[in-house]
């Protein structure tokens, strides 16, 4: 799939009676705020051309920002030694923002990113051995919710300094939890975590994007909470809103809002939303859900389904509300067309509407039952 994330991937779509609509995506993951179109801003101008373009990871295509770099580091003393494990889309995410804070940063993964990791100011690290070798402080845990469990059984702890801070950042929390606690031994630190954007809603900045954690297992000793809050500050420096739950709580309302809203996402993109002419900011939002949406993967989906108990009953209540909504709105017509076929006493027979000559119907009064 990485591939895709030094890739710029531009899918036209139909025009509409010549007018061309620049759309930019801006892909969430948790996508539990979406922001105004950035769209809606260019309807003054009739001139516009609006094409219905698709870029995708388009963060990949700006270069690396040596100043901002500079700008926004952190003293020495606080900068931490984290070590990437899973280099895929969202590991890459996070070593921008953490390189550009001064962090040493390492990474692993199943396949190779030596030249991206390189590109990004990152060591990359094929043998998981040497990895650990290197004694990092932190080990960040960015691997698919469904390979967590055999990544992290595979990965040579016994090479770790003992106190070694283990952090995750799966969109289910208590698996991830239960994973943790059951392969780690029990020197090691753990903190759950999830970061409630992704590369295409925090492409540009993290503020006010919201970052949920849980300190499952921090050890008192000075050192360690010192590490777990330095961590925490990565996040919290760059303006995120720090949200302190349990991986419970957050397994239950990812899956009243994540989880409810990439299934819309994906429910729409099988319907196959395209823009028009005439599009309302409504239908602006569903459009740009389906953007967010398909653009992470679907073992990224189906892990948000499958480790998520939650998610199950979810489902279930989406397809009531359809069913109940249908429901209502069938109920109404078939009472409309009853009052139509039988009508009144007095009429007995089938009325009907205007008809193209604007001859009206037999009585006024009669009228009211057409509604
Ligand atoms: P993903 O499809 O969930 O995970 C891709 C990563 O998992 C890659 O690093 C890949 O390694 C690794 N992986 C997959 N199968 C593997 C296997 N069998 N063995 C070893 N490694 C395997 O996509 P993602 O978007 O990068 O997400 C990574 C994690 O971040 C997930 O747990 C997700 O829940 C979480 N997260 C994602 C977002 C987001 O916006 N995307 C936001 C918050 C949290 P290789 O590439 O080396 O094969």
């Amino acid at each position: 799939m990485l591939s895709l994330s030094t890739a710029i991937t531009i899918s036209g779509h139909r025009n509409h009676h010549h007018h061309h609509h620049h759309r930019h995506p801006f892909t969430h993951h948790a996508l539990t705020h979406l922001p105004p179109s950035p769209q809606s801003k260019t309807h003054k101008s009739k001139t516009l051309t609006l094409t219905r373009t698709k870029i995708k990871a388009i963060d990949a295509a700006q270069p690396y920002d040596r100043e901002s770099k500079l700008s926004s580091q952190i003293p020495k003393s606080i900068t931490l030694k984290i070590a990437i494990i899973g280099f895929g889309n969202f590991g890459q995410f996070l070593a921008k923002t953490l390189v550009r804070q001064g962090h040493t940063v390492l990474a692993h993964s199943r396949a190779d990113y030596s030249s991206r990791a390189a590109a990004l100011g990152v060591a990359y690290y094929s043998n998981a051995d040497d990895l650990c070798e290197e004694h990092p402080e932190v080990i960040l845990l960015c691997t698919s919710i469904l390979s967590t469990d055999k990544v992290l059984k595979s990965l040579p702890l016994q090479r770790l300094k003992r106190s070694t801070l283990f952090v995750d950042v799966l969109s289910v929390k208590e698996f991830a939890k239960d994973v943790f606690l059951q392969i780690l031994p029990k020197d090691f630190d753990i903190l759950c975590t999830h970061p409630m954007f992704g590369p295409e809603s925090g492409k540009n900045s993290w503020k006010d994007l919201t970052f949920v954690y849980d300190k499952v297992r921090i050890g008192n000793e000075e050192s360690r909470v010192a590490r777990c809050e330095n961590f925490l500050k990565c996040f919290e420096r760059e303006g995120c809103l720090m949200r302190e739950m349990t991986c419970a709580e957050h397994d239950m309302h990812a899956a009243e809002s994540q989880f409810i809203t990439h299934t819309v996402g994906r429910i729409l993109e099988k319907f196959g939303l395209d823009s028009t002419p005439i599009n309302t900011k409504g239908y602006e939002s569903l459009l740009d859900l389906v953007e967010n949406t398909s653009s992470d993967s679907f073992e990224l989906y189906y892990g948000l389904f499958m480790y998520n108990k939650n998610a199950m009953e979810q489902l279930e209540r989406l397809d009531l509300a359809f069913e109940s909504l249908k429901k209502e709105l069938f109920g109404k017509l078939h009472e409309a067309l009853r009052k139509q076929m039988f009508g009144t006493k007095e009429q007995g027979l089938l009325k009907l509407p205007l008809n193209g000559n604007g001859t009206s119907l037999p009585s006024e009064s009669d009228s009211s039952s057409t509604n």
